[in-house]
């Protein structure tokens, strides 16, 4: 009998838990994540090309030893938990300064609608980002992206917004590229993150156009929107009463999907907007915040497909009611979980915190939220063919745990659980 030869350059071995979450039973697999024991993942070119038992593995790797062509890198995960790599996939990580004022103002009782009016909140970054040159702002993403990785994340997207001119927003775009080839690990191995590119010019209307926010929406759209084609793939508009109103938001979201742009709404975070409705009525990959969605507006969202991502890291720093993630999923939502990483209303890196507030203030199973950090989250990006799972023919992004059993996740809270990340 031949054995047909696996294509590797790369082996994972000695897996203790390998949590795939895989989308089709796989062999020895078992459970909702789909869960193998004592596994062993190959890799080529940075692809997963077989995953099975290490005993399998052993057979396997004698088999590729024999031909001279195959030079196969071998990695002992030393019996640990090994997952898909974090998939954070609503995040405004590019920005100077910082908010603290701001915070515990809000802790003394002032709200976050108050400071918007008074010409806080995100024009404070605004002029912070717009006043730091280049590389101090590449820096400072830099360091944002590794404390994320060391949290498990191998994903991120990253929005724009701290611009809201035109160069400034082209220059944040250019910023972004940057950062998706950038970005080593200290001993400069090429482990780079995925940075997904978002433009979200229409975060709010910059203090040159008070008075005249028609005119500040026209640019966009005949502006930035033309000019940043090709930059970021995603466009996303912040629909809320202090930011964009539903038409503001529809006039530009249409012209961004006739570009060729996939949509994404901050929708119904502080008040019932319309956003949610609105991503069902586009088809946008992603419905974000969905505090004020009405049950008319979440199942609209189900039947068109739109991912519904909940940031419970905003209700943690606002003090808001945590949005029910049950009421989603009872709904049949696909729910993914991100960190809204940004320096005024969630100011946190961390994956793991995010699963772990949604497991305790909003109804999650822990089954459900590895699902909402890794595949929901890779969905939300319309990246689900490449990542966020661990199957044969996608990447090889994985967060190596220290743990021996996936059910610490969740349980061991506050802690980093994650030791280090692969990205093949
Ligand atoms: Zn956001």
């Amino acid at each position: 009998m031949t054995i047909a030869p696996i294509k590797a350059d790369t082996m994972i071995r000695h897996i203790g838990q390998l949590v795939t979450l895989a989308q089709q039973p796989l062999p020895h697999a078992n459970g909702p994540l789909q869960i193998i024991a004592n596994a062993a993942i190959a890799t080529h070119h940075g692809r997963i090309t077989w995953i099975g038992s290490d005993d399998e593995a052993a057979q396997l790797f004698q088999y590729a030893s024999t031909d001279a062509a195959q030079d196969i890198t071998i990695i002992d995960a030393g019996g640990v938990v090994v997952t898909p790599g974090l998939v954070d996939s609503h995040t405004h990580l590019l920005f100077a300064g910082d908010r603290a004022e701001e915070f515990h103002l809000r802790r003394s009782g002032v709200t976050y609608a108050e400071l918007l009016r008074q010409g806080r909140g995100i024009l404070t970054t605004m002029h912070a980002t717009r006043d730091t040159p280049t590389e101090t702002l590449l820096e400072l993403a830099l360091a944002r992206l590794a404390t994320m990785r060391s949290y498990g994340t191998t994903t991120v997207e990253v929005k724009t917004g701290y611009g809201l001119d035109f160069a400034s927003e082209e220059r944040c775009l250019q910023i972004i590229h940057t950062l998706n080839t950038a970005h080593e690990t200290p001993d400069h191995t090429s482990n780079a993150m995925r940075v997904v590119p978002t433009f979200l010019g229409a975060h709010s209307v910059p203090p040159e156009y008070k008075g005249r926010r028609g005119a500040y929406v026209d640019i966009i759209i005949e502006q930035m929107l033309p000019a940043f084609v090709g930059l970021a793939r995603f466009c996303d508009v912040y629909c809320e009463r202090e930011a964009f109103t539903m038409d503001e938001t529809r006039r530009i979201l249409t012209r961004a999907q006739e570009l060729g742009y996939q949509l994404k709404i901050h929708a119904d975070q502080l008040s019932p907007s319309g956003g949610t409705k609105l991503a069902a009525e586009m088809g946008a990959i992603s419905a974000d915040h969905l505090d004020y969605a009405s049950d008319s507006d979440l199942d609209a969202l189900r039947e068109a497909g739109v991912v519904a991502t909940l940031l419970p890291g905003c209700s943690y720093t606002l003090r808001t009611p945590y949005p029910s993630a049950r009421r989603l999923l009872d709904r049949g939502l696909a729910v993914a979980l991100a960190t809204d990483f940004n320096p005024g209303t969630s100011y946190s890196e961390n994956m793991q915190m995010m699963l772990e507030l949604a497991m305790s203030a909003m109804g999650m199973t822990l089954e459900e939220a590895l699902a909402a950090i890794m595949i929901q989250g890779a969905r939300a990006l319309a990246l689900q063919d490449e990542i966020g799972s661990i199957e044969v023919g996608k990447r090889c992004e994985l967060a190596l745990w220290s743990i021996h059993d996936y059910h610490e996740i969740g349980y061991h809270f506050g802690v980093n659980l994650v030791q280090s990340v692969l990205i093949a």
